[in-house]
């Protein structure tokens, strides 16, 4: 049974069925030093004690941990000069000191404090696979000292200078609720 009152999505529309099988044990025991979780935090229904169970939010957040691993088809190139399948997981990697996992109030999906990042509830069973991934990246950019009133470029996709068509593009997708494309990740659920 999921921890926090939650209900599991369908597994099949989440990845979680995809990715599963592809987290073994040797991948967990590289994983679980790499990207810094925390027993104690992972225990009493969080997935410590059974592993491989995607009910429980450690084995989403392995499934997660792997796609931002391996899907780059060179992934150990890991060049910052590349897209991000190459160096999201350097980053995350370099970035995260302390992984938790804990229910949360509803208010948010994940919050860093310090030089710990929390997953919650929202990020367990809200997300899909890459969405997780996403909240690690995101999260893993405040540990590199960056808030949420980032100042994008002039011609980006976010703030000042965004071309008219992609203003009017993110507009509409806004209207359709399409939030998730943002690198931010959707507003006003992640912290
Ligand atoms: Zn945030």
């Amino acid at each position: 049974m999921a921890p926090c009152s939650a209900t599991v999505p369908d597994k099949d529309t989440s990845g979680d069925n995809l990715y599963e099988p592809l987290v073994t044990q040797e991948f967990i025991d590289w994983a679980w030093p790499t990207y810094k979780f925390v027993k104690d935090h992972w225990t009493n229904g969080f997935g410590w004690e059974d592993v491989g169970n995607t009910d429980l939010p450690l084995a989403r957040i392995l499934n997660s941990a792997w796609l931002l691993t391996y899907s780059a088809e060179d992934y150990l190139n890991e060049d910052y000069n590349g897209n991000a399948l190459h160096w999201a997981r350097r980053y995350v990697r370099e970035q995260v000191n302390q992984l938790w996992g804990a229910c949360g109030d509803g208010s948010a999906i994940a919050t860093t404090f310090g030089d710990r990042i929390e997953l919650y509830s929202g990020c367990f069973y809200k997300k899909d696979v890459p969405g997780r991934a996403e909240t690690l990246v995101h999260e893993a950019r405040h540990r590199g000292g960056k808030p949420h009133n980032a100042k994008f470029p002039a011609g980006s996709t976010f703030g000042a200078g965004r071309k008219r068509g992609q203003a009017a593009r993110a507009a509409a997708e806004a209207r359709a609720g399409a939030g998730r494309r943002s690198p931010a990740g959707p507003r006003g659920t992640a912290a």
